[in-house]
């Protein structure tokens, strides 16, 4: 017996049936002994069309009213679910994000939780009642209803499952667990057992569209015990923790995954002297524009050229900010390009096994795909390659790491 949060996706409340399919995954672990906290999600795609619905009045809503309309698609979730289970007999409560104690900054659109009050869910859970809490929402300190961003019902699961000391929490989605590639891209991808927090984290950030990288940050700062699972087939899904189980075979990777949200800014011609890349990279940091792989190299006439990337998003505006400040900089020219995409390879293994990188480079010649940019942490690598080799890039390296070296799981 023990302490369970579960999380709903979109897709897995999206019509009737299946929020009754919801409803009994629920049931069911409350009839095993559990005390169930639930977070939902809106139903289908009603964020998106809230969204548009809202630009049809006011393309330039406030961020305050965005969020207190995009917040009514998570209460009609939890009041829906409730109901099904009620029809089922069995003692449940919706409660919204203020009702439940989630206490958020007033970032409108992307507000950060400060802290979790869940007083009232404690109380409903000695009730022995089943808690529904509206994913996504918060309220800030005066009182008015917040958003914690786009796919932000994951976080919402994580944070409570750490207030509440919970033994589990389960994200239940339309996919059976985490994958060593998008699935849809990569044919032979396989689903792993296990996966660390740091690899999770890259992974969600580099683009795997599983989890939210903030409810994974939040994970492992409160060790909370996440699984990623199917709502639909009911077979085990992947856990994620501090540390996995070591590794049969001799894989050092975990994943490989592909962001096509990227731009490349080259700026050419920079004089070859201290606080240049300083002065470029406040200027990105005052528009909070954020920057990913950087790479400097030598130019002609002693001069060099400083490369950076950012998400396309942010590209017109950091052009826009060097070219403002191009006598402070003094460049020659800013050379753009968004026809790119970072394709990188996961895993806690390489931090001990040197050749991760020369594997991964070797397949990429072997498949004649030109590598723009580079970058390494200690459990990633990134190549920046053009956008129309980025699938193929992403099979063969799937390919080299998984087929020619066994897997992990
Ligand atoms: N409903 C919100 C969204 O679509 C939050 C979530 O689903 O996690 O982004
Ligand atoms: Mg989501």
């Amino acid at each position: 017996m023990g302490l369970i949060v579960q999380k709903f996706g979109g897709s897995s409340v999206a019509d009737a049936d299946r929020i009754r399919n919801v409803a009994r995954i629920i049931t069911e672990t409350y009839r095993r002994g559990h005390k169930v906290v639930v977070i939902l999600s809106a139903q289908g795609d009603t964020t998106d069309d809230l969204i548009t619905k809202a630009a049809e009045i006011n393309p330039e809503a406030s961020r305050r009213e965005m969020d207190m309309l995009l917040a009514t698609g998570e209460q009609v979730s939890c009041a829906l679910c409730a109901m099904a289970i009620e029809a089922m007999g069995y003692p449940v409560i919706s409660l919204t994000g203020w009702q439940s104690g989630m206490k958020t900054n007033s970032s409108f659109g992307n507000a950060r939780i400060k802290r979790v009050v869940p007083e009232r869910v404690l109380d409903e859970l000695d009730r022995r009642s089943i808690v529904l809490v509206t994913g996504f929402q918060g309220v800030n300190k005066y009182g008015d209803i917040t958003t914690l961003g786009r796919g932000g019902s994951d976080t919402s699961a994580v944070a409570m499952a750490a207030a509440l000391q919970a033994d589990l929490c389960q994200i239940f989605t339309d996919v059976d667990g985490i994958y060593t590639a998008d699935p849809r891209i990569v044919k032979n991808a396989r689903k792993l057992e296990e996966i660390t927090f740091d690899e999770m984290l890259e992974l969600a950030t580099l683009g795997a569209q599983v989890l939210h990288n903030r409810s994974v940050e939040l994970a492992k700062r409160y060790n909370v015990n996440l699984e990623v699972l199917s709502s639909f087939t009911g077979t085990p899904g992947t856990k994620v923790k501090e540390v996995v189980k070591p590794m049969m075979e001799k894989t050092y990777i975990s994943g490989v995954a592909k962001d096509k949200d990227v731009a490349r800014l080259a700026v050419i011609g920079l004089a070859d002297e201290p606080g240049i890349a300083f002065r470029i990279f406040s200027l990105m940091a005052k528009e909070k524009i954020n920057v990913d792989i950087i790479l400097q190299s030598i130019g002609r006439h002693s001069t060099k050229d400083i490369s950076f990337t950012v998400c396309k998003g942010d590209l017109e505006q950091a052009q826009k900010v060097l070219d403002e400040n191009k006598s402070l900089l003094g460049f020659d020219h800013v050379d753009v390009s968004d026809n790119v995409a970072k394709v990188s390879v996961v895993g806690a293994g390489m931090v001990n096994n040197s050749g991760v990188a020369a594997t991964m480079f070797e397949a990429l010649y072997n498949a004649g795909i030109n590598i723009n940019m580079i970058s390494t942490s200690e459990i990633k690598i990134s190549v920046l390659v053009n956008i129309e080799d980025a699938d193929r890039a992403t099979q063969v390296i799937h390919d080299r790491f998984f087929d020619e070296y066994g897997h992990r799981d």
